[in-house]
């Protein structure tokens, strides 16, 4: 039975590698067999003659290359490489890519996908300000969420994102009300078997642990660095008592990220921490909308890494998008989703708002008569922060982020032979600027097998959608919501 819910399915909705797989055993489709067996050690996958973006300049690119997976990792990448007897995967007309890696998204709130469409962030005093994310979601649904509740929501979730490509995420869940409410969400990206790192952030209420509770749920899941979920304290500026939070984060050795607003009022206390030297390369920042000069410096002489929701930023009045301050900093960026209840959590809107916006402002500079303009971003750029720079900035990069031979094999191939991409001319701008999740043909995750030309694998979606359903009602119902779909 679920830990979690009283619907009466098994705890694990997906079975781990090793166990439950043989219904997949000789799934068949025009594209060939599935090996049945991927991720598991001794076991060899070669995906061969695809279009390989490494997204490693050690290792390059190839057109009609190949990456050979043994087991969780990454063998090699090439032409023409010998496997001797390992499975093909048929990769022609493929671009194989690292999998995309979202370094924010607040999972828990997928039951509430779209209903805050139309909303800003908060209520600043200023025009439109009334109809506002942190009024609904803060402080009226997040209160009335159950551990089964948190369950689903991070379970269906993730496993969309699976389907999206994006095999790592960094969750924020602002929703410890209780050492259970923590337990589902790790137990929720536990089962969905993908590359995920906990965000401990907050919880509201009188059984609220946060922050101390961190201690427990480190020792308890994330004693073991050999597996697919990791850990970063939450240290949210805005709430008080946040220096304590930075303190236990430290002190566990990992990651301290938070949200930097500069219309949530956190200005002052974020100059406050930069002048008296408390960035570090462990600090995560996510937006740094509306922040001081002197405090992006300190955030960048500390190492520290910026996050950035680009569509978030823009519809929600986070203040301007800072990829151009980020960059003239020398600082790499990494995409986020933040929040499905306003904006998809498809990694393609992250990649093309971020470019669309970085070469607005540049071309705006240029017809203006500038003449030393910034470099453009290009699509190469834009896959990278999609990438790379997302696993450098949850320091998984020695595990992920790219085609790298001794990396895990978090691969997606991507259809270049579709009708909305075809025919190819241009890799990087193919998947940036033509794709979109209708191309996610495969995904692996640590060399297993996730999504097979185009089928999610592992889920039992129909199931798992009406319990979503059935939290979603709960959610609009204890909140006193109305759930007017056709609001203006
Ligand atoms: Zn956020």
């Amino acid at each position: 039975m679920c830990k979690f819910c009283s619907e009466g399915h098994p705890n694990i909705h997906y079975s781990p590698a090793g166990e439950g797989s043989g219904a997949l055993q000789g799934i068949r489709t025009g594209a060939g067999t599935m090996p049945s067996w991927s991720g598991e050690d001794g076991r060899r996958l070669l995906i061969r003659g695809g279009y390989v973006l490494s997204m490693d300049p050690g290792v390059g690119d190839f057109a009609g290359g190949d990456v050979l997976v043994s087991g969780s990792r990454i063998e090699a990448v090439g032409m023409k490489l010998e496997a001797g007897d390992a499975a093909v995967i048929d990769a022609a007309g493929m671009i194989v890519i690292p999998g995309f890696i979202d370094t924010h998204h607040h999972q828990f709130e997928t039951a509430l996908r779209g209903f805050l469409a139309d909303c800003i962030l908060i209520n600043d005093g200023k025009p439109h300000s009334l109809y506002n994310y942190y009024e609904h979601m803060l402080q009226k649904f997040s209160m009335v969420y159950r551990p089964q509740d948190v369950y689903v929501n991070e379970l269906f979730g993730s496993l969309s994102q699976i389907d999206a490509g994006v095999t790592t995420v960094m969750d924020v869940s602002q929703i410890h009300h209780s050492p259970e409410h923590s337990d589902a969400a790790v137990q929720a990206l536990r089962d969905a078997g993908r590359r995920a790192v906990f965000g401990y952030f907050e919880g509201w209420g009188e059984r609220s642990k946060y922050p101390e509770d961190a201690r427990r749920l480190k020792k308890e899941h994330f004693s073991s660095d050999d597996q697919l979920l990791t850990m970063v304290m939450g240290g949210e500026i805005y709430i008080p008592g946040y220096e304590r939070a930075w303190a236990i984060g430290r002190e566990l050795g990992i990651p301290v990220a938070l949200h930097v607003v500069g219309t949530f009022g956190m200005r002052d206390t974020f100059d406050s921490l930069a002048s008296s030297g408390q960035f570090g390369p462990d600090n995560i920042f996510i937006h740094m909308t509306g922040m001081s000069d002197m405090a992006w410096k300190m955030a960048a002489d500390a190492g520290a890494h910026v996050s950035l929701s680009v569509p978030i930023e823009m519809t929600m009045r986070h203040g301007m998008p800072p990829i151009q301050k980020a960059l003239d900093l020398g600082m790499q960026p990494s995409l986020s989703t933040d929040v499905e209840c306003t904006m998809t959590a498809d990694p393609f809107t992250q990649m093309r708002s971020a470019m669309t916006l970085q070469r607005a402002f540049v071309n705006e500079d240029a017809l203006g008569g500038k003449t030393d303009c910034a470099a453009m971003v290009t699509s190469r750029d834009v896959l990278r922060f999609a990438t790379i720079e997302g696993a450098k900035g949850l320091k998984l990069d020695r595990k992920t982020g790219s085609l790298t031979p001794g990396k895990e094999a978090d691969i997606v191939l991507l259809d270049a032979s579709a009708i909305n991409v075809a025919p190819l001319n241009h890799a990087t701008g193919a998947v940036v600027t033509l794709m979109d999740r209708s191309n996610v043909d495969t995904v692996m995750v640590a060399g297993r097998i996730r999504k097979w030309r185009g089928e999610l694998l592992d889920a039992d979606i129909p199931k798992l959608r009406s319990e979503l359903e059935a939290s979603r009602d709960h959610l609009f119902e204890a909140s006193g919501i109305d759930r007017d779909v056709f609001r203006n």
